[in-house]
């Protein structure tokens, strides 16, 4: 099963939320065993995997990165959005996540989340999953 997914982003850098937009989708489509892959297309963007309990550690990821990867550093390429290709290829762009009776077996804090690094745009994500 393929799913496609689109996202709104509203800042230049943002991770979105989008544990329960999956969760739904496995409910949705009876997924009992099997795992999910969850790939994002962009080369600006990433999926990535980190506590959503507590939203101070977003935040703290967003200004540590941004720290150390700077929106200008004498990058060469043209557009200038180096700085958001190179976030994108430190998380990478995709996540694979095991689920296990009907639910994705993650830890209690985890959540899933699109990573926007040149934002806001229209985004889009895949979700393939495998059965077994
Ligand atoms: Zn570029």
């Amino acid at each position: 099963m393929l799913k496609k997914i689109r996202v709104k982003t509203n800042r230049r850098v943002e991770l979105l939320d989008i544990s329960q937009q999956i969760k739904s989708l496995i409910k949705e489509e009876k997924i009992n065993n099997g795992i999910a892959i969850i790939y994002t297309p962009h080369t600006t963007a990433a999926i990535t995997i980190n506590e959503h309990a507590d939203p101070d550690v977003v935040a703290d990821i967003i200004s540590e990165i941004n720290k150390i990867v700077p929106f200008s550093d004498g990058y060469q390429h043209f557009e200038g959005n180096s700085a958001a290709h190179i976030k994108s290829s430190l998380f990478g762009p995709s996540e694979t996540i095991i689920i296990e009776k009907g639910k994705l077996l993650m830890g209690r804090w985890q959540g899933i989340f699109f990573c926007e690094f040149d934002g806001p745009r229209n985004r889009e994500l895949y979700v393939k999953i495998i059965e077994d």
